[in-house]
């Protein structure tokens, strides 16, 4: 902390792995030599830039970007970009952080990374936007390789952003060999890349559940967030024949009683994918509940997932989901949860799972995105699907196995930590010093 005084989400995300870590490292203490803890939470390498563009007014902008290299440990650096205005170093350090366990987790060859800008794509035009990534560009290139550094997307960066940077990537590297994945299908796009997240968080909880014999169908779901993973967690969330209730973006909550259909979900995505509107124009088409400034947590539900963004549901939130009965929640944002909250849903014993462990599925379908470029293949939509979810049984068996503790009940939040961090310290120790 002495290090770092203005990085509280690094912070956050250290202290939750660390608690995790610490029992675990003392029964084992051969991960503590050689500066191992000291050097799993220091990036390998942090990179800061100028961006500066022109708007359609013809006025320059200027903004910051990043890209955080945080371990190369077990594969290429690998995380999305995310364009948002409250990115800063803090931010994309823990996001980094929790990638480099997440991939572990994936049981793919792939290292951690993250990166962004403080840029707000709401309200720019595609010209802007074009321009804005093209400027990124012209500096992060020359730290990408598919053997150094691969990025993709995340908050604000999705197919349209993804391309304009691949595509000047390609240009300035005289180069089509793949450095983004989540590209669209007609230049080395993976299927399922997009869906990937949001069903991986759902078949995740799925295992969960069924550990504990119970299933999806005729539960009550609330989700939050209406971008990419919401909206796909919500879509398999429905093919398992829950009800899903809430869908919420940074103004305000969608309260639907009757639930999710196929025509409110197509109609969801036109709103926040082609017209790029507001979650108040979704509630008005359907004469739905609006509340504005509000999250979904005071909804009673049988399973929360939370797919938004960091600390978005507060310890007030989970005694509320806990007072109406929750049985899991399942993480489809990263670190959706603050340690506080995190620590009442374990105290009591609401199936947990976090957001390294629940959303590894976009990350490993990227990882497959990878594995087909290399190949110059595409595969199937079944096959990739396929393979998605056993990858997440696997992490959930993962999980299981390093998270086990006292009358069956399993703390995910442990099981995650180390079970991702055995891969990484390992392959860290093998490495030597450097
Ligand atoms: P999108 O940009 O598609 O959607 C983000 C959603 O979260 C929007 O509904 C947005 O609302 C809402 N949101 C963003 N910031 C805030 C905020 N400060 N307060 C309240 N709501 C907010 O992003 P994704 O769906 O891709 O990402 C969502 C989460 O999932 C992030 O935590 C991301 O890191 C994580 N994730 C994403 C992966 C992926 O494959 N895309 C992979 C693994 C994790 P609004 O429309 O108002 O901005």
């Amino acid at each position: 902390a002495a290090r770092d005084p203005q990085q509280p989400e690094f912070m956050q995300a250290v202290q939750e792995v660390m608690l995790s870590l610490w029992p675990f490292v003392e029964k084992h203490p051969h991960y503590a030599e050689h500066a191992l803890l000291e050097r799993l939470v220091e990036p390998e390498r942090v990179i800061q830039f100028r961006i500066c563009w022109t708007d359609d007014q013809g006025r320059a902008q200027v903004n910051r970007g990043f890209r955080i290299q945080h371990s190369s440990a077990i594969g290429p650096f690998k995380g999305g970009m995310r364009f948002h205005p409250s990115v800063n170093l803090s931010i994309l350090k823990f996001l980094a952080f929790e990638q480099t366990l997440k991939n572990s987790l994936t049981t793919l060859p792939m290292g951690g990374g993250k990166g962004g800008s403080d840029f707000d794509p709401k309200g720019k035009s595609d010209a802007e936007v074009m321009r804005f990534c093209q400027a990124l560009m012209i500096e992060l290139y020359r730290h990408l390789g598919p053997d150094t550094d691969v990025p993709a997307g995340d908050i604000g960066v999705g197919a349209r952003e993804v391309g304009f940077m691949a595509g000047m990537m390609k240009k300035l590297s005289n180069s089509t060999a793949s450095v983004f994945t989540g590209k669209g299908l007609t230049f080395g796009g993976s299927l399922i890349r997009p869906e990937a997240t949001g069903y991986g968080t759902v078949y995740f909880a799925e295992e969960m559940l069924k550990r504990v014999g119970k299933s999806f169908d005729g539960m009550r779901v609330s989700v939050s967030g209406s971008g990419n993973v919401a909206q796909y967690a919500i879509e398999k969330a429905m093919a398992l024949g829950a009800r899903v209730i809430t869908v919420s973006d940074s103004n305000g909550t969608v309260v639907d009683e009757a639930g999710f259909n196929h025509e409110k979900l197509v109609a969801l995505m036109h709103i926040k994918n082609d017209l790029r509107g507001r979650l108040d124009t979704y509630a008005r088409q359907f004469g739905l509940q609006y509340e504005a400034g509000k999250r979904p947590w005071h909804v009673p539900v049988d399973v929360a997932l939370p797919c938004a963004t960091q600390n978005e549901l507060e310890l007030s939130d989970a005694q509320t989901l806990i007072k109406n009965g929750v049985l899991a929640v399942a993480e489809g944002a990263n670190m959706p949860a603050t340690l506080d909250a995190a620590k009442a849903f374990i105290a009591a014993r609401v199936l947990y799972a976090p957001g390294k462990a629940s959303n590894a599925g976009g990350v490993a379908v990227s990882g497959l995105e990878m594995a087909q470029n290399s190949a110059r293949l595409s595969w199937t939509r079944e096959e990739v699907d396929t393979r998605l979810h056993a990858i997440m049984r696997d992490i959930h068996e993962n999980c299981v196995r390093h998270g086990h503790s006292e009358r069956e009940y399993v703390n995910y939040l442990d099981g995650a930590n180390i079970a991702g961090f055995v891969k990484v310290a390992d392959a860290m120790r093998q490495q030597g010093l450097y």
